[in-house]
């Protein structure tokens, strides 16, 4: 008797066997280890528990193994008399090939980076077999040199015989190479050395610079140069939004005491090295969020940036996407020179970036992780979800902050962020990332699903597809990712705020409560509707959101500043008139048009600008909240929005005011979910949907659940934001299509 051990993910090549071998003489058990089709199986005789030997694995992975996934079976018994521990033969399957996601750059690779008798002594794209770029280069399937990006280099014959020995380290590393043979910097008539050299001084000196990375361009400067930090903000369009910093290395933190919790920390010094998102209380970062104290952070994760940062002289650099404003990060020296026309220097390099990839961005709820953007370090590897359906299919995802999820067996293969899909070169960037994963994943979906908005650039591409499609809601879609991603299928409360997206009564939803029973999905509650005056320009003006509602719940206790009464007029017009008025039950929108009338934001910067401002303001520790009702399916405004109102004008603190607020979303979220465990006897929640990237509100939410002996579900791999939406596609269409 005994127990047994699957793992999924990349563990196959990545020296797991023997890795799981020494382990287990080393622990002084019993078993064998094995390829199986997708992963590697285990088992070890005796009466003992896998716990431990699990957490042992999974805490000690070899540098380049992924596990997606396990699970585990106890109490096994097999026929075999076992004696030791052994490697039993391979087994030829023919497995769902993984791609690696880009890695930060090795401790030991950092070490011979500054070590002046290597012959990859300061060489900016120093890697090994543990680390360095990898879907962002790869063309095709195997993991060849040839079918990625460094084909065009021929290694020189240090490299080669590093390549070709198995004992070393970079051993088959495909992206092996070194000053003599290897990709190199360059600008205009500057390279190598003598151009890094330059750019660390243009650092030092306050200038801007464009770096070419792993998976596009980033725009650099010091992050403690204000003059440098306004200019790139005059650049980018972009006053308020807040930058994310890189550091060199953890020792930065604690000058700064800043502490991340040790799960954080683990991933921050993990390959994967994503932004994390700390709250940082100082004032010294106030210009790199003017909104709040949630700032970004990331160490240095490539060879390069560890380069400028010796001898850079200050703590933090900014390090922000390299697009402006709505287009994709630039990943080629044309792009970057004709679009980021602030940077005054740079670092080009001849790696060519065949699949752009921002910097993921995470944060910590709970001491686990909770993605607001999936991308490098995480993408392409898959979400394994429960599927049983066997065909292959795709979801085509949003229209903002869009990704495209592909379908095979158990995993959903989830694109990279996308973005969002408003001009061509987006568009492009779409159409790419779609064949290119069908290339590399050999999939061949035969159906595509899509929003049910008719004229979103992905419902208009999965015609073209010529294959049958099939249409998903949009928050339906943000549950059934929820669900996906929990393993959930059938009796669920559902809690999607968000944005806005079409509802299947042609108003646009956002602030709704579903219930999943037996298979049938229904929209039991919703925010009110309001007039969407204007349509989806209400995203940018919060004010004119706000002066809706008071004018169609009849709120009059509001005294309008003196320039917005001449719109307050005309939207009393349009509203009287009832022409054309499309009606919205978004709670995005709530939040954002009461953070516009408490703090007089007229114009969104970016999405969900004023709602994040209003976030920023809340303050721990403050319970109260405000009188607020569900009556007859509906959550009712007018109430809440006179109260606020009234404390405004009676000059009560606005950061009470706003804790308040959110104490009474949340209060209101709960109180759904007793309506709904009332009428179906349910109590489990999920929450979805862009509102619930406002993290006071989460953890609000899910004490008042925890609280109550619910049991409360988050996203855990994709954002909650529309992120998400493609998993929640294909998920939706394999329980409902089986
Ligand atoms: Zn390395
Ligand atoms: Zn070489």
């Amino acid at each position: 008797m005994g127990f047994k051990i699957l793992l999924r993910g990349i563990v196959q090549g990545v020296g797991f066997r023997p890795f799981i071998y020494n382990l287990a003489l080393k622990n002084g058990l019993k078993g064998y280890v094995e390829n199986s089709s997708d992963g590697v199986e285990i088992f070890v005789d005796g009466e003992t528990s896998a716990e431990g030997f699990l957490d042992e694995i999974l805490s000690n992975l070899p540098p380049l193994a992924y596990v997606i996934d396990y699970s585990v079976e106890e109490d096994v018994t097999l026929d075999e008399h076992i004696e030791r521990f052994y490697i039993k033969k391979s087994r030829q399957t023919a497995g769902i090939t993984f791609v690696s996601p880009d890695t930060a750059i090795c401790s030991d690779c950092k070490e011979e980076l500054f070590d002046e008798k290597h012959h990859k002594y300061m060489y900016p794209f120093i890697n090994c077999t543990n680390c360095g770029p990898r879907y962002s280069i790869m063309e095709n399937i195997p993991y060849d040199r040839s079918n990625t990006s460094m084909k065009y280099f021929k290694m020189c014959s240090v490299c080669q015989s590093e390549y070709d020995e198995p004992e070393n380290r970079r051993f088959h590393a495909q992206p092996n190479a070194c000053n003599v043979c290897g990709p190199k910097v360059y600008f205009k008539d500057l390279s190598g050395k003598k151009l890094i050299e330059i750019a660390r001084k243009y650092l030092n000196d306050g200038k801007i610079i464009g770096v070419k990375g792993i998976g596009g361009y980033h725009i650099m400067c010091d992050a403690m140069r204000h003059e440098a930090v306004s200019r790139l903000r005059d650049f980018k369009s972009r006053k308020f939004k807040p930058f994310a910093l890189m550091i060199k290395d953890k020792n930065t933190l604690m000058k700064y005491n800043i502490n991340l919790s040790l799960e954080e920390e683990k991933l921050f010094e993990s390959k994967i090295a994503p932004i994390i998102i700390k709250e940082i209380d100082d004032n010294r970062f106030f210009h790199i969020n003017p909104l709040g104290k949630n700032i970004g952070i990331m160490k240095a994760y490539t060879p390069l940036h560890l380069l400028l940062f010796d001898g850079f002289k200050g703590d933090f650099l900014i390090a922000t996407s390299g697009n402006i404003k709505d287009e994709p990060i630039a990943i080629d020296e044309k792009t970057a020179e004709e679009r980021l026309s602030v940077c005054e220097l740079f670092l080009h390099n001849d790696r060519e970036i065949v699949n752009r990839v921002d910097d993921s961005l995470v944060r910590f709820v709970n001491e686990k992780p909770y993605m607001l953007r999936r991308s490098r370090g995480y993408a392409p590897l898959p979400v394994v979800i429960r599927n049983r359906l066997q065909k292959e299919i795709v979801g085509l995802g949003a229209h903002l902050k869009s990704s495209i999820c592909f379908v095979k067996n158990d995993y959903a293969f989830i694109s990279q962020y996308i973005g969002d899909l408003e001009n061509y070169e987006a568009q492009n960037f779409y159409e790419e990332v779609y064949e290119r994963m069908k290339r590399l994943f050999r999939l061949n979906p035969a159906v595509a699903i899509t929003d049910l908005h008719p004229d979103f650039f992905s419902t208009k591409f999965a015609k073209r597809l010529k294959i049958p499609t099939f249409e998903v809601q949009h928050h339906i879609a943000h549950m059934y990712a929820n669900m996906a991603e929990n393993s959930l299928t059938d009796n669920v409360i559902g809690i999607v705020f968000d944005g806005t997206g079409l509802g299947d009564d042609g108003k646009i939803w956002g602030g709704e409560v579903f219930v999943v029973k037996e298979g049938k999905t229904k929209r039991e509650i919703h925010l009110e509707y309001t007039p969407l005056i204007g349509g989806e320009s209400a995203i940018k003006n919060p004010y004119r959101m706000f002066l809706s509602y008071i004018v169609h719940f009849g709120i009059d206790n509001a005294e309008i500043d003196e320039k917005y009464l001449k719109e307050y007029e005309l939207i009393k017009k349009v509203i009287k008139n009832n022409v054309n008025i499309v009606e919205t039950s978004s709670m995005g929108r709530f939040f954002e048009a009461i953070g516009a009338y408490l703090l007089g934001i007229e114009q969104n910067e970016f999405e969900a600008h004023s709602a994040i401002a209003l976030e920023g303001l809340c303050v721990d520790g403050y319970d109260e909240s405000y009188e607020a009702h569900i009556l007859d399916g509906e959550i009712k405004v007018k109430k809440i929005v006179e109260n606020i109102i009234s404390d405004f004008k009676n000059g009560e603190d606005i950061g009470k005011i706003t804790t308040k607020f959110h104490n009474t979303v949340a209060d209101l979220i709960f109180r759904s979910a007793i309506k709904m465990k009332e009428k179906y006897n349910i109590n489990r929640v999920s929450l979805s949907g862009g509102v619930f990237q406002n993290i006071f509100l989460l953890r609000k939410t899910v004490n008042l659940f925890k609280k109550n002996g619910f049991e409360v579900f988050l996203h855990k791999n994709v954002p909650s934001n529309d992120g998400c939406i493609s998993l929640g596609q294909v998920y939706f269409y394999i329980l409902n299509n089986r």
